[in-house]
């Protein structure tokens, strides 16, 4: 009997491996024997400067892009926009089972590049491992035909967001090469101001909507979970910032004459901002938890299963305590948060003078999920605010007349917001994917049912009205939007083998 089950179990491994070889050793032999090729081209392309408000640079860019895509045989256009040109390109499959919509950005972060250990950001550096860990730098590095698995490409957007972009254009190279066509449609749109909070997008959302038309979005951006394995994230926080200002006497006053009579509005904000949460870092607003659902026991169980050591990140940023929303990590992330991310009133230290300051002012940022909009978590957060005696202002300061009629005031200014989505896992298409990097991989993705983090494009997602899923590829410690951000070597070679993947599922 048991000689039977083992046999059962040694064919169905067999099998399995035959799946996964159809695919994973064509496209790993590509890779492995046009190394020098593709990062070739990625250094290319991390070599056109690539901040949003350098329109000359960014033009180039999409012009590199332009040709790259057609060297491929897709379809490609420029679409114009009031700031940078999006790059929009689309590859047809014979027998198509679907239409895929890829998502990319080549715009970076700005940057500083004294800050940098190289003489440009945008002249690329190969070290090899990194920096922090010893990392040498590599000299003429084009020339090599293989390279470390753990060596790191320093240059801006090595991670965010070229590296995506080179991967999956060599997923098309090394599945033609293995004469296995794509089984989707490919459509990939190419963002050049996502770091600006992408308004060119918006913009064409109208005019372009057929050219867009897919059953499925696949957003290339962000990194790796922490532990390196395969990640897909279903959905990402949305974000709603703002600036409360309280306000004390019109001009600072001494505080020996006037302490003990007129107010002081640090002291007011710091109430305020108190009011908002317990000690348990649960939110107190009225009604700030109510739209989200409670989880299912099965979504519970998605959740535990992303290997999140808390320990281990307790101690590697130092905090003895964690926030009680939620019992975990992950769980922590299916709810909305409200954080200060700055606060200001009068100076310390050496420029401190002994005043009653004018004024005080906290940034908020209040991460969002899917259920809770936007407008009416800020209509929450203002009830609070006039809940606790406040007189609120909208973008303007209060004139003579409003600060002799109320006891405490505060401005709301700065207001912006990005809405969250979320796509289910069950549904065909997330099933989908799954299978095609478990194929791959030969283990089940780490599955976020979202990410803590914001993608700015929530809108194009409901313009559309398709299932979207991230499948990030980059290292997580690749220094994003900071200086020396850099794109660790073995990270591009799997990109392009779980991009393969989904073009084959
Ligand atoms: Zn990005």
């Amino acid at each position: 009997m048991l000689k039977h089950l083992l046999s059962i179990t040694l064919l169905a491994c067999a099998v399995t491996a035959t799946l996964v070889g159809q695919l994973r050793l064509p496209v790993d032999s590509f890779v492995a024997a046009h190394q020098q090729q593709i990062l070739r081209e990625l250094v290319e392309l991390l070599s056109i400067p690539n901040v949003a408000a350098d329109r000359t640079s960014m033009r180039r860019n999409a012009e590199l892009l332009r040709a790259m895509f057609d060297k491929r045989g897709f379809n490609v256009e420029i679409l114009e926009t009031d700031g940078n040109p999006l790059v929009f390109a689309e590859l047809r499959a014979p027998a198509a089972r679907r239409t895929i919509l890829f998502y990319a950005h080549y715009d970076g972060q700005p940057v500083d590049p004294k800050s940098w250990n190289q003489s440009s950001p945008f002249s690329p550096v190969l070290r090899d491992r990194r920096t922090e860990d010893g990392g040498q730098e590599v000299a003429n590095f084009l020339t090599l035909g293989e390279f470390p698995p753990e060596s790191r490409l320093y240059a801006r957007s090595a991670s965010d967001d070229k590296s995506p972009i080179v991967a999956l254009l060599a997923a098309v190279d090394a599945l033609k090469a293995a004469n296995l066509p794509p089984t989707s449609n490919l459509k990939v749109i190419l963002d050049g101001e996502e770091e600006a909070r992408s308004p060119g997008l918006a913009a064409t959302m109208g005019r372009y909507r057929d050219k867009y038309r897919a059953d499925l979005m696949l957003i290339l951006d962000g990194p790796l979970h922490a532990s390196g394995k395969p990640t897909l994230a279903f959905g990402a926080r949305g974000n709603l910032v703002f600036q409360l200002t309280t306000f004390g006497p019109k001009f600072a006053l001494h505080s020996g004459h006037y302490g003990n009579w007129a107010p002081n509005p640090a002291l007011d904000l710091a109430q305020l901002l108190a009011s908002m949460k317990d000690a348990n870092g649960r939110v107190t607003i009225d009604g700030f938890y109510d739209d989200v659902p409670r989880l299912s026991d099965q979504e519970r169980q998605v959740l535990a299963a992303v290997p999140d050591r808390s320990d281990e990140l307790m101690r590697f940023f130092g905090i003895h305590r964690t926030e009680q929303v939620g019992t975990n990590l992950q769980e922590a992330l299916q709810y909305p948060s409200l954080n200060i991310r700055g606060l200001h009133a009068g100076d310390i230290g050496d420029a401190a003078r002994t005043i009653i300051p004018d004024r005080a002012i906290a940034e908020i940022d209040v991460r969002l999920v899917k259920e809770t909009d936007a407008e009416r978590m800020l209509q929450r957060v203002l009830a609070h605010v006039r809940a606790r005696g406040f007189h609120v202002l909208m973008d303007a300061d209060p004139d003579d007349e409003t600060r002799a009629r109320h006891d405490r005031i505060v401005r709301v200014s700065r207001v912006n917001w990005t809405n969250a989505y979320r796509t289910e896992m069950t549904l065909p298409e997330s099933r989908a994917i799954v299978g095609a990097l478990e194929r791959a991989w030969g283990e089940v993705p780490i599955r976020a049912r979202t990410m803590g983090g914001t993608v700015p494009i929530d809108f194009f997602i409901q313009a559309l009205n398709i299932p979207a899923v991230s499948l990030p590829v980059v290292n997580f410690d690749n220094n994003q939007h900071s200086h020396n951000e850099n794109l660790r070597i073995q990270n591009l070679w799997d990109a392009v083998k779980s991009i393969a993947a989904v073009m084959q599922m």
